[in-house]
């Protein structure tokens, strides 16, 4: 009997479609109903046994369902759950997958009025820059760490069912609170994005772009990956997590004005001290 029964996965993209896959391969859950909006994905996601049957009505699709993971942009966590909450069984657990928590957490209280005992904020640090669930695929949480940011109204027997969900697809469960978990995702994820978001737009209407293009070498590519994200994803995320992501952003501006000032100066100490403590910060934690 697997841990799950009836699995409903609202948002059928890479990271709910990608977990649907995960506890299928893993024979952790029974059956898995799909929502969304676009027939296209949705019918693409049975096509590709991600899912077994989809509804574009969440009130409906949450009714049979023992789990029940939010995987829309978290810009959209507060409707669904208006649409959920007189449906959604007593007994049922609700988690979500959003890249900031605070606001998700206040949504849910929105949503359903109140905040549900069996509500597990999660945070898979997992995903590409694709988008969809063609772009769903079962091994992305293999050894990959899931934030749970549990609340002290959450039921243990709920926070442990979801920490078990993500054990069997290959992850590494920790936990923390939501306030820090928004800090440390602002400076890690957040910020890179807004990097490489503002240097290819930056660079993109300068008028010889093709041609800064057409040179650019691996480095430029690796870097500027994450660019090719979805942008409404972004917009929420940056929309939803306003103030850590703004503390970042000035802490990386003073350190920008740091290696302005040291070039106008001509100041190639300062320059090396900078570059020679990134590079062991950097060479430590990727070692
Ligand atoms: P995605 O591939 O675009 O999937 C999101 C899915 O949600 C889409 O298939 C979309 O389908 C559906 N959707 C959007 N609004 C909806 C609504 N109001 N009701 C029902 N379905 C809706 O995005 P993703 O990368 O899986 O991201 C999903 C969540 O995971 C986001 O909250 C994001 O912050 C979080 N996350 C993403 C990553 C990452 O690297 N991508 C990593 C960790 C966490 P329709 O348009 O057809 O409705």
């Amino acid at each position: 009997m697997p841990d799950i029964a009836r699995l409903c996965i609202i948002g059928v993209g890479l990271i709910g479609g990608s977990l649907a896959l995960a506890l299928r391969q893993a024979g952790a859950v029974g059956s898995v109903i799909g929502v969304g909006r676009s027939a296209a994905n949705l019918e693409e996601a049975v096509r590709l046994g991600i899912i077994d049957s989809y509804s574009h009505d969440a009130a409906t699709a949450v009714e049979s369902a023992d789990m029940v993971v939010l995987a829309v942009p978290v810009g959209s966590i507060r409707p669904v759950c208006e649409q959920i909450r007189d449906h959604l069984p007593a007994d049922a657990i609700l988690t979500d997958v959003g890249s900031v928590k605070a606001d998700v957490v206040e949504q849910v209280r929105a949503g359903f009025g109140e905040l549900p005992a069996r509500f597990v904020p999660g945070h898979p640090i997992a995903g590409t820059e694709k988008s969809g669930a063609a772009a769903a695929f079962p091994e992305l949480y293999q050894g990959r760490r899931v934030l749970l940011t549990p609340l002290q109204e959450t039921f243990p027997e709920a926070l442990a069912k979801v920490r078990r969900m993500w054990e069997s697809v290959g992850a590494e469960v920790e936990t923390m609170t939501v306030e820090h978990h928004d800090t440390v995702l602002a400076a890690t994820s957040h910020l890179p994005h807004m990097l490489a978001f503002g240097l290819v737009d930056s660079l993109a209407r300068q008028q010889d772009s093709d041609e800064i293009f057409r040179y650019a070498a691996g480095g430029f590519r690796d870097f500027t990956r994450i660019a090719s994200s979805d942008p409404v994803m972004w917009r929420d995320i940056c929309m939803h997590n306003g103030p850590a992501l703004l503390g970042a952003m000035s802490r990386f501006e003073e350190e920008m004005a740091e290696l302005r000032d040291a070039i106008e100066q001509g100041d190639s100490d300062r320059l090396v001290e900078i570059f020679s403590r990134a590079k062991a910060a950097r060479d430590k934690f990727a070692g």
